[in-house]
C-alpha cells in the first residue's frame, strides 16, 4: 500500500487531461526516482506558471503579460481577428505562423449536453471588439466537431450585421478534428484556404 503522499499526488495527476490512474501512478513512480532532477525541474516549472502567468484581458490568451505578447505586438495585423475555442487552439494556430492577425479565445464551445450557453463564453466580448471597429475580417477557427460548428454558426449570426468578412477554416479538416491535435501543415492549409462563412 502506497503512502498517503503518493496517493494524493497520483490522484491529482490522474485528473489531468489524457492521464488516467495507471499513467498517473507510472508518472509518480518515475518522478520519485528522479527527486533531484526531473522532480525539481517540474516543481520550478509549476511555480513559474503559477506565479508568472496571467490571462490577457483582451483576447483570453495566457501569457506573462496583460495585454499578451500577441495583442501588444505592433507588427500584428489589427484588422484581422481569429476566433478559437481554447488557448491550446490559439497556440496551435500561432505555431503554424500563417496567421498574422490577433486572436479571440471563447473559453469553450456551445454545448446543450454540458449546459454551456452563449453567456458562458466570451461571445459578448467578441461582439464588443468587433463593434469598436477597425476589424475587417473575423476567421472562425472552431474545431470540426458538431459543437464547434454550432458555435461558429451562432457567432456568424450574431456578427451578421457588421461590415466584416466572415470566414471559416477550410473543410478538409478531419471531421471531429480538434485543432491542437492537427499537424502544422494541415492547420496551415486549412487557414490558407479559409472560405466565406455560409
Ligand atoms: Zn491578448
Amino acid at each position: 500500500m502506497a503512502s498517503q503522499e503518493i496517493e494524493t499526488l497520483t490522484a491529482a495527476l490522474a485528473r489531468l487531461p489524457g492521464l488516467g490512474p495507471r499513467s498517473a501512478r507510472r508518472a509518480v513512480l518515475w518522478l520519485i526516482k528522479r527527486r533531484e532532477g526531473a522532480l525539481v525541474q517540474l516543481l520550478e516549472a509549476l511555480d513559474a506558471v503559477r506565479d508568472g502567468l496571467v490571462e490577457c484581458q483582451t483576447c483570453g490568451n495566457v501569457d506573462t503579460s496583460d495585454p499578451c505578447g500577441i495583442c501588444a505586438d505592433p507588427r500584428r495585423d489589427q484588422r484581422s481577428l481569429c476566433v478559437v475555442e481554447d488557448v491550446a487552439d490559439l497556440w496551435a494556430l500561432d505555431r503554424s505562423r500563417l496567421f498574422a492577425g490577433r486572436y479571440h479565445v471563447l473559453g469553450g464551445r456551445l454545448s446543450a449536453l454540458d449546459g454551456v450557453r452563449p453567456e458562458d463564453l466570451t461571445i459578448g466580448k467578441l461582439i464588443e471588439r468587433v463593434n469598436q471597429g477597425g476589424i475587417d475580417e473575423v476567421v472562425l477557427a472552431m474545431n470540426a466537431t458538431l459543437e464547434g460548428q454550432t458555435t461558429a454558426h451562432y457567432i456568424a449570426e450574431r456578427l451578421e450585421s457588421y461590415p466584416i468578412r466572415l470566414t471559416q477554416l477550410a473543410h478538409g479538416l478531419p471531421v471531429g478534428g480538434e485543432l491542437d491535435y492537427l499537424d502544422e501543415g494541415t492547420l496551415a492549409q486549412a487557414l490558407r484556404a479559409r472560405r466565406p462563412m455560409g
